[in-house]
């Protein structure tokens, strides 16, 4: 059976997508599974941990307390998945890889988002900094507890090997140093997820009244996306023009990173995964659309990201996180089991840090107003509750 689904995957694989057959395995060495192949297994492992689940109560960029339609942690990583398959398909990629590398490429994210992940690095300087990018690497191989045989999930090399890339861009990026790279599946993951956030925390900004439709002109992709709209529909206006604008910039931009990124591999025919590797980042959308993403992205910085709203809820965000690790950091020895094994092993302040990013945003939201009272803090220790 085993060797049937193996044969079955590679039919369907162009020669440079990565075969499951051929993964370096797992850490802690387990016999292969009777019906599902690898990366399967690994996607199902990621979708049954608690770090997956409380992703629905982890904000994107808008706080829970604004509103209740916009995108959290949870169902970002669903779009990202939905688009990274989409990719991964229409190349003949090993859709299995990309499907357990998007959902797993956000699990280390800790409760409010980037601010959240911020506050813990400038606290942590002098203990190794903090990264959601790392800390879905300490979650899978580590933190979390779901199986007797060993800690973490014991993901397959490969999945990991594509998160380690996600991590280390971003260290070499900001000492200026490249990386080399990895297997066109991580690629398509890397895009997938700029291009949602790209477009989805534009219609949330625009739903949530935080920008209007003609402030996307002050973009090129913004004045192409609604010049093509105009010419199709004459009068839309208003919530019909922003849904359209959403889903005509996925449009364009998946377009191009298809139809280029097919182009490449057409003409440059790397016959192995491993050939691939040596070619550089070859998924990508056409040069010029490059340039409009950036810019569009800057817009994004400059008037989502720091949006007064925003802004004001980055601020209770950061001084939450500076009262909770500085209360947990003066009783570390109540933190649950699991966390003070990384006091001895560590040392208290990564404890405290790996304790916050489990938190939920609700949770720590509500340790804080417990520690505002001055009442005792119950430390959470939802894994022994919930699994
Ligand atoms: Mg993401």
């Amino acid at each position: 059976m085993l060797d049937q689904l193996y044969a079955r995957e590679e039919a369907a694989l162009a020669a440079y997508a990565f075969p499951s057959r051929e993964s370096r395995g797992r850490v802690w060495p387990e016999p292969p599974h009777p019906y599902r192949l690898p990366f399967q297994r690994d996607r199902d492992r990621v979708v049954h941990s608690v770090a997956f689940r409380r992703l629905s109560e982890k904000m994107q960029v808008f706080s829970h307390t604004v509103h209740d339609d916009h995108r959290v942690r949870l169902t970002h990583t669903m779009e990202v998945t939905m688009i990274a398959r989409t990719v991964g398909r229409s190349l003949a990629l090993n859709g299995d890889i990309v499907e357990a590398l998007a959902l797993f490429h956000d699990i280390g994210h800790p409760a409010f988002g980037h601010e959240g992940e911020r506050v813990l690095n400038t606290l942590l300087a002098e203990h190794g900094g903090f990264d959601h990018n790392a800390q879905a690497l300490r979650i899978a191989e580590k933190l979390e507890q779901r199986y007797p045989d060993f800690p973490g999930m014991n993901l397959s090399c490969e999945v990991l090997d594509g998160q380690r890339y996600k991590s280390i861009k971003k260290a070499n990026a900001a000492q200026g140093r490249v990386t080399s790279p990895p297997l066109l599946e991580v690629q398509v993951v890397d895009w997938a997820d700029s291009i949602s956030y790209d477009a989805h925390d534009v219609d949330d900004a625009l739903a949530l009244g935080y920008l209007t439709p003609s402030d996307l002109e002050a973009t090129r992709l913004g004045r192409r996306v609604v010049a093509s709209l105009h010419r199709r529909w004459t009068n839309l206006v208003g919530d019909d023009l922003r849904r359209a604008a959403v889903h005509e910039i996925i449009d364009v931009v998946v377009g191009s990173l298809i139809r280029t990124s097919y182009e490449r591999l057409d003409l440059l025919a790397p016959n192995s995964w491993s050939a691939a590797q040596t070619l550089g980042l070859v998924i990508a959308p056409e040069d010029d659309l490059v340039a409009e993403i950036a810019e569009w992205e800057q817009f994004l910085k400059e008037r989502v990201y720091r949006h007064p709203q925003v802004l004001e809820s980055r601020k209770l965000a950061a001084e939450q996180v500076r009262t909770l690790f500085a209360s947990h950091l003066a009783r570390v020895d109540s933190l649950p089991p699991r966390y003070t094994k990384v006091v001895r092993e560590e040392s208290p302040e990564r404890a405290v840090a790996d304790y916050i990013a489990d938190l939920t945003d609700r949770a720590a939201q509500q340790e804080y107003e417990q520690c505002l009272e001055g009442s005792a803090m119950p430390n959470r220790n939802y894994q022994i509750a919930i699994t």
